[in-house]
């Protein structure tokens, strides 16, 4: 497997806070299904005694803005608000429906409520501590006030007592599923920001992997991977490539004269100016010392040839001397063209020797490879 698919591998597996909310919405979202599915069983067999305005409400109340909900969470819409997933005003309207449906069910009544467990401890992955609280302490709330309409409305049918048992029960239970959801919130958050200092982490591993210590180019090992898909490319008819062997010269003599500091200052200098020379889409690394190279897809050897005299002209007007630092340093380069079917090594050996022919044709030059 390539380096950069164990990456993304690896990146895959640590952000995946987008594909969780996703989930998130989709499981509230079955929640009111199975909540609707539950009423319309009850009805159907004449255990809920709810006036069909009641029951269509609910029907209704749950599936139209589950879907708008489900498409507001799905669309990406909600990703920059508080709290995306909207889990608060979903939780509170599944509530409202729970009770609409225990109003109606008399003796069963309880059972209309056994889903707010499931739902309390879902919305935990998204709610903190308060916010669960407060949602147990409103369904006890809301089943004390459905009680008293019912009594109201129709009678209970079974003793106050019992009721008050049943209610008493809940809002136990409640409270109980709101305190575990808080502890599974709390270990959530840390999982996330675990999770998002080791996606930073890979990051600046990946970052330390490809690039060179002292410019901040791309090193060898990562310009060879870029070599060879754009020998790929190019063996594929899709566009030809060049390289630009680039070396700075008599380099020893500015170490000799002006000491290490500045040698590596001259290099830093250099990559930055190259860097602000080069064209978008273009690659630039230092192989080692004061050697560089320059990767230039879709350009022919007039065009890498172009590229190479403008850089040295450039560079050439660098000078340090202002600075106490050296006179102005020169560079030869020498320019190949992928041919096709060649290794990227057989490459970088042309570049090389036309490198050695600006050299020897006394420096500060470009040449192309001999054809
Ligand atoms: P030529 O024109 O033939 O290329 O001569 P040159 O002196 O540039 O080449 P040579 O290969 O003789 O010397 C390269 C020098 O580059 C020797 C070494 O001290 C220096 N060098 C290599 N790496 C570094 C570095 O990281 N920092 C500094 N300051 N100098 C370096
Ligand atoms: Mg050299
Ligand atoms: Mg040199």
């Amino acid at each position: 497997m390539k380096p950069q698919d164990d990456w993304r591998r690896a990146r895959n597996l640590t952000v995946s806070e987008w594909r969780l909310l996703r989930r998130h919405g989709r499981a509230l979202l079955a929640v009111a299904v199975l909540h609707v599915l539950l009423t319309l069983l009850l009805w159907w067999q004449g255990a809920l005694q709810l006036p069909p305005v009641l029951l269509v409400a609910v029907t209704a109340g749950l599936l139209v803005p589950g879907l708008v909900y489900l498409i507001l969470v799905e669309s990406g819409l909600t990703a920059d608000w508080r709290e995306p997933s909207l889990s608060m005003p979903a939780a509170l309207v599944l509530l409202l429906a729970f009770l609409v449906t225990a109003f109606g069910l008399n003796e069963a009544r309880s059972s209309a409520l056994m889903l707010f467990f499931p739902l309390l401890l879902l919305v935990s992955f998204r709610l903190g501590a308060r916010s669960l609280l407060r949602l147990a302490v409103l369904a006890s709330v809301g089943y004390l006030l459905m009680l008293a309409v019912a009594a109201w409305d129709h009678g209970v049918r079974l003793s106050l007592t019992l009721e008050a048992l049943q209610w008493l029960v809940f809002t136990l239970v409640s409270v109980s599923f709101a305190v575990t959801g808080s502890g599974v919130n709390g270990l959530r958050r840390r999982l996330a920001e675990k999770n998002q200092a080791l996606a930073d982490a890979l990051e600046q591993v990946r970052d330390l992997a490809i690039r060179d210590d002292l410019t901040g180019l791309f090193n060898r090992r990562h310009i060879l991977q870029v070599l060879e898909h754009q020998k790929g490319l190019a063996d594929g008819g899709i566009y030809p490539f060049s390289v630009c062997y680039v070396d700075l010269d008599y380099f020893k003599a500015i170490n000799d004269a002006f000491g290490h500091g500045w040698g590596d200052r001259v290099l830093r200098d250099f990559a930055d100016f190259a860097l602000a020379d080069l064209r978008g889409g273009d690659y630039l690394a230092r192989l080692g010392g004061e050697e560089f190279i320059m990767v230039l897809p879709q350009s022919d050897l007039e065009g890498a040839e172009l590229a190479a005299e403008r850089l040295r002209q450039g560079w050439g007007e660098r000078d340090f001397r202002a600075l106490n630092g050296p006179p102005k340093v020169s560079l030869s380069a020498g320019v190949a063209c992928y041919r096709p079917g060649e290794t990227v090594d057989q490459l970088i050996a042309r570049a090389d020797h036309a490198l050695y022919l600006a050299k020897s044709q006394g420096r500060n030059r470009v040449c192309r490879e001999k054809t």
